[in-house]
């Protein structure tokens, strides 16, 4: 446990250092060092070209140079500008919006929505449910509003979606809480890049309709950071109107980030948007997380908020900013068919993969085999479960290089 000299701890456990910053900068020390050419730095989670550069969408670009100060100088209303609010939601769910009354609030980022769902949704000291594999920054998010993450085994022995897993722990916690936040992140899931299939979806939706007998309050949320870098945008939101089969106790909750999909992740803006069964649970939503907004970050960022008004409401530019994040989006399917390939080749087991930024390779000494990795100039992340490598920031070619120096090491 850290030692605090005036901070107060309250119960987190606060590193150092965060451990991802931390391998990136003796990656930046060690190209200094020896050159790039002597190392692959696979741990960075933003979309990279081929010669390491920030994949920066033009289309959206030339909207943000085009912008006016009134564009980004204002404040912008609590829960995000009019034209903001519909275009998100049109973002998120594509053709496959989901019948039932939606509200949208803006948010700083799909880290916004995230702390505004776990702050209204569950009670102080509750345990929130997601994957065993997960984004590490759960944890965090809920540590800071008092409340910790617990999790169920993702995937069974044979490498399915592990349905019973999830159904005991909804019960056991549904009878330990007064209400229970479920995340799930798909498709693309970081850090596994696993999509949960259609029939992964029925069996989630069976899970939640039954522990909602119980009659207490359920919230579903979609963690939708990578939705347009799956793979076909429609395709990939085929699971939407399952959603509709939920009963008024469950809400579900898209938490959507511009942060990817527009390569707009400085911008912190994103969206949590509901589908609720009544026009009062849809109210109470958009009133519960913008009375968290405004006493969290007050209002978000303009900025991206009238960027995206901008390109929904001009169909050509719509078309231009989705065929320039299709090219882009091909480049990393090709790096994870690249990689997925290599691993087959060589024998190395990864964790069920369908695509996305990351790959994950089970490990039980994730710490002791990337500083091995990291001695020899590649650089990824250990996880408590494993290794992950981000296929967002390296090349085709270093994807298919990749599983056999791992597979060496371990
Ligand atoms: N969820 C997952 C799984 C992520 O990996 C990220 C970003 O890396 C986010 C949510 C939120 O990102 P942002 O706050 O930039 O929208």
């Amino acid at each position: 446990m850290t030692e605090y000299i005036l901070a107060r701890g309250n119960g987190r456990s606060i590193p150092h250092e965060d451990k991802i910053f931390g391998i990136n900068s003796r990656a930046k020390a060690m190209i200094a060092e020896k050159g790039a050419d002597k190392v692959i730095n696979a741990t960075i989670g933003s979309l990279l070209d081929d010669e390491g550069n920030l994949v920066v969408l033009s289309s959206v670009d030339k909207v943000f140079k085009g912008l006016s100060p009134r564009d980004y100088a204002d404040y912008a209303p609590i829960g995000g500008i009019a034209t903001f609010k519909e275009a998100v939601q049109r973002a998120a769910f594509g053709a496959n919006q989901p019948k039932g009354y939606v509200e949208a609030v803006a948010t700083p980022g799909g880290t916004g929505s995230l702390r505004n769902v776990i702050s209204n949704y569950s009670n102080g000291g509750d345990k929130v449910l997601t994957s065993d594999w997960h984004w590490a920054p759960y944890n965090t998010i809920a540590g800071e509003i008092g409340r910790s993450i617990d999790t169920f085994e993702f995937f069974t022995g044979d490498g399915d979606f592990n349905v019973d897993s999830l159904e005991k722990k909804v019960r056991i916690l549904l009878e330990l809480q007064e209400s229970l936040v479920l995340i799930l992140n798909t498709p693309a899931h970081n850090p596994t890049g696993y999509s949960l299939t259609l029939e992964d979806w029925d069996k989630v939706i069976d899970v939640i309709c039954d522990a909602a007998e119980t009659g207490k309050a359920i919230a579903l949320v979609i963690d939708g950071a990578y939705i347009d870098f799956a793979g076909d945008e429609e395709e990939y939101r085929r699971f939407l109107p399952k959603l509709e089969r939920l009963p008024e106790n469950v809400i579900s909750i898209m938490a959507y980030s511009l942060s990817k999909t527009f390569t707009l992740y400085g911008t912190r803006c994103g969206a949590m948007i509901c589908i609720a069964k009544t026009q009062e649970i849809a109210n109470e939503f958009k009133m519960v997380c913008e009375y968290s907004s405004r006493g969290s970050w007050s209002n978000s960022a303009k900025v991206a908020q009238v960027i995206l008004s901008r390109i929904y409401g001009d169909p050509k530019l719509l078309r231009d900013v989705n065929g320039e994040r299709a090219h882009y989006r091909e480049m990393l399917l090709k790096r994870g068919r690249a990689f997925t390939k290599a691993a087959d080749q060589v024998n190395l087991k990864i964790v069920p993969f369908d695509a996305g930024f990351f790959i994950s390779i089970p490990c039980d000494e994730p710490d002791k085999i990337s500083a091995k990795l990291e001695k020899e100039g590649l650089f990824i992340v250990p996880l408590a479960k494993g290794l992950r490598v981000s296929i967002a920031s390296i090349s085709e070619e270093k994807c298919s290089k990749l599983p056999g120096i791992i597979k060496a090491a371990m």
